[in-house]
Formats: structure tokens, C-alpha cells, sequence
């Protein structure tokens, strides 16, 4: 009676468990080919994903990949015989508490995409280690699609995150491992529409030689992997990372990265090529001004050996003995906090997808922090009231010009 009313579809007679880490929409590429070739969205009605009737964009736009919901949860146990655990491993929420916020009381027990973007998690893009994905047939793991990841720790290479051949950047919606092809369409000069075709396995390896990235990274991992009880630390490592990886989003250079590999030491170069003003260009007083230029889609999902950079140089900030010192060598805080960088890391932290990035940092970077948003746009207090505006953070007053 129970089945009727809920609309569920038939227990299906095959299905391939998901692995460990699995993301919901890699195990539902792997369904639709075992169930001889169907699209993704029929694939996830077939499963109970999505109930009977849902539109297939609902993978896109909907709560599936997010939050375990129980009627989402009900209809994959009997149809696929999953799991409570084994379907809420395939989602968001099961960040809550590290690389999400936890779940507190004033906050929503549902995880959202407004939630996992809101802390810096593209929930579009896709990374693969080319290894996992030769090994597991193109399936991929949830953990690679958050910021923290950029290399495989038991392949001890980079992840890739476009296509060696055109280019373009790999999808969660456009870009299907498992059936081992690139549906991309490179870019032309506008009368071929030909998808790019080529394979997604066999992806060039490059190994992580960098000692430093490779501690940092399984150190991440194991934070992102922690019990439940020690969630709260990891949260806070996670929200101090982020915050700096923003100030060296902004201001770092490629000299930052002395003992970084060679691929990464590029990557940045590059990035900062694109972003940055030409030395050699005339420019105006105003424009000299503007410090590194970046649009919301660079600051949301920067390249993945990007990203390996700026964390990187975050966590020597993070995790120093002194953390200001360690800023300081990095952007000159201290000595100039009104600098057009710091400027427009202010402005940048004021809108999306940044403007959640002060709120959860913690103590161990206080100083630095006291320091950024003194420099906030918006507010610049007198030099004879620096004292009084010092005084006011280091006892916990609210700062004037803080949002
Ligand atoms: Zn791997
Ligand atoms: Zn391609």
C-alpha cells in the first residue's frame, strides 16, 4: 500500500553498489550505462533519485546531489536496496561540519547548493586523478570537487580538471568519465560544432614532487575524513584556510612559491599574467590603483593548480608560529593595509561568492584578520584614532566599518 502511494518505481534487479566517496552523479553515470546507455536524468528516476514524475533537470537544480532527504533515501532503499549511510555518503551534507558549516540551530539542518557554494565549493566543477579513474572505470570521488583537493593522496599526482586536448574545463553535467569521452565543444571559429571526442582515459599523470603540497594535502584529507567529534576543528582550519588563500588569491606572486612544482609555479604565473596589470603598459594613477582584477567566476572556481598555489601559500600563513609575520611576508599587511591589492580583497570579500569568508575564522588568525578589515573599503580611520580602532578589536568590540 505504502509502495503505491509513495509512486515507487520497481526494485530494479542489478545494481552496482556506489564506491566509498562516491559522488551521486558519478554512481548514476555508472547506473545508466549498466542499464544499456540511458541519460542520467532516466537513469536517476529508474533509482528513486529523483520521484516518478520529477523533471530530469532537477539533478541540476534541485536538492539530490545535496541533502539525503528521507523520501529521496526511502525510495533508494527499495529500489536500489541502498543504505541510509551509503546514500548520504553520496551527497553534500556529508561536508557538514568540515568543509561546510555545521549544523547548528540557528542554521538550516538541509544542505543546499546556495550552502556549498556560499563556502567557496563549486558544486559544477569536476577534478578526476587520472589514476582513480583508469582504475575505477571513470568514476569519481565527492572530496575532488572541493577546493581543498588537488592532488590524489594515494597517486601522489595532481588532479586534472580540463581536457588536455581543447582545453575547456571538465563539468559535472557535461563531462561523463565513464563513458570515457569528451563531450566538450572546443572552441571554434564558429562553423564546426563538433564535440572534442577525446578520451578521458589514460589522462597524463604528473606527479607531485613538492613535499610541502604533499603533507599539506593529506593533512586536508584526513581533516575533511575526520570523526564526527573533531569536526569542529577541522571546520575552523578549513574557514582560516580560506580567508588566506583569498589574501593570496589577491596578492600573492609567483616568487611566493619558492619549492613548488614546476606545473603549479606556472599555473599561478599564468594566472597572475591574466589578472594583472602589464608592467609595461601607461597606466593611469586611477587604474594602478586597482589592484589584481578577478570576475566572480575566477574568484568562485579558480584551476585546480591554481588553487594547489594559493593554498599552499595559505597554509604557511595558517599554520605559522606567528601567523601576521607570515602575512606580512606576503602581502606587506602590516606596514601597508591600504594597498590597491588589500583594497580590492576588501571589495572582493563583500560580494559573492567571497562574503561569507570572515565570518568563521578563529583565533589563531585574529591578527591578521584585525588588520583586513581595518583596511575594509568603505571605512579608513583617521591616523589618530588607529589606537582607539586597535584597542576596540583586541577586546572584542565590534570594528567600526565591519560589516
Ligand atoms: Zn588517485
Ligand atoms: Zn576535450
Amino acid at each position: 500500500m505504502l509502495h503505491q502511494n509513495l509512486g515507487l518505481p520497481r526494485r530494479l534487479a542489478l545494481v552496482s553498489p556506489p564506491l566509498p566517496g562516491e559522488a551521486l552523479l558519478s554512481w548514476l553515470n555508472a547506473m545508466a550505462v549498466e542499464y544499456g546507455g540511458l541519460t542520467r536524468g532516466r537513469t536517476a528516476q529508474i533509482t528513486g533519485v529523483l520521484a516518478d514524475g520529477e523533471p530530469v533537470n532537477a539533478l541540476r537544480t534541485g536538492r539530490a546531489p545535496y541533502y539525503p532527504h528521507p523520501a529521496m533515501v526511502h525510495r533508494m532503499r527499495a529500489v536500489a536496496a541502498l543504505s541510509e549511510q551509503q546514500v548520504a555518503d553520496m551527497t553534500w551534507h556529508r561536508f557538514r561540519g568540515t568543509a561546510l558549516h555545521p549544523i547548528g540551530p540557528e542554521w538550516a539542518a538541509e544542505t543546499t547548493r546556495a550552502s556549498v557554494l556560499g563556502r567557496w565549493a563549486d558544486p559544477d566543477v569536476l577534478r578526476l586523478c587520472p589514476a582513480c579513474v583508469d582504475e575505477s572505470g571513470g568514476r569519481w570521488l565527492l572530496t575532488w570537487q572541493l577546493p581543498w583537493v588537488f592532488a590524489c593522496p594515494a597517486h601522489r599526482c595532481y588532479l586534472i580538471d580540463s581536457c588536455p586536448d581543447c582545453g575547456r574545463r571538465f563539468t559535472v553535467h557535461g563531462t561523463d568519465p565513464v563513458r570515457g569521452r569528451c563531450r566538450n565543444r572546443p572552441p571554434t571559429d564558429g562553423t564546426r560544432r563538433r564535440r572534442c571526442g577525446a578520451p578521458l582515459h589514460g589522462l597524463p599523470r604528473v606527479p607531485v614532487v613538492d613535499a610541502e603540497l604533499f603533507e599539506l594535502q593529506q593533512r586536508l584529507w584526513d581533516a575533511l575524513h575526520s570523526p564526527a567529534a573533531q569536526c569542529g576543528a577541522a571546520f575552523g582550519v578549513f574557514q582560516d584556510l580560506w580567508a588566506m588563500a583569498c589574501l593570496a588569491l589577491y596578492t600573492a606572486t609567483p616568487e611566493h612559491l619558492v619549492g613548488a612544482d614546476l606545473v603549479v609555479r606556472e599555473a599561478f604565473a599564468a594566472f597572475c599574467h591574466t589578472h594583472d596589470h602589464r608592467a609595461d603598459r601607461d597606466l593611469t594613477a586611477a587604474s594602478r590603483r586597482s589592484g589584481r582584477r578577478l570576475k566572480a567566476v575566477d574568484r568562485r572556481s579558480p584551476p585546480v593548480l591554481v588553487m594547489a598555489a594559493v593554498i599552499r601559500t595559505a597554509a604557511r600563513i595558517v599554520f605559522a608560529v606567528n601567523p601576521l609575520t607570515a602575512a606580512d611576508a606576503l602581502a606587506d599587511l602590516s606596514r601597508n593595509p591600504h594597498s590597491p591589492a588589500i583594497y580590492v580583497l576588501r571589495q572582493a570579500w563583500n560580494s559573492g561568492p567571497l562574503a561569507l569568508a570572515t565570518r568563521d575564522t578563529t583565533e589563531r588568525i585574529k591578527s591578521v584578520m584585525d588588520i583586513l578589515d581595518y583596511s575594509g573599503p568603505g571605512f579608513v580611520p583617521p591616523l589618530s584614532q588607529r589606537d582607539r580602532y586597535y584597542s576596540a578589536l583586541s577586546t572584542g568590540g565590534r570594528a567600526p566599518g565591519r560589516r
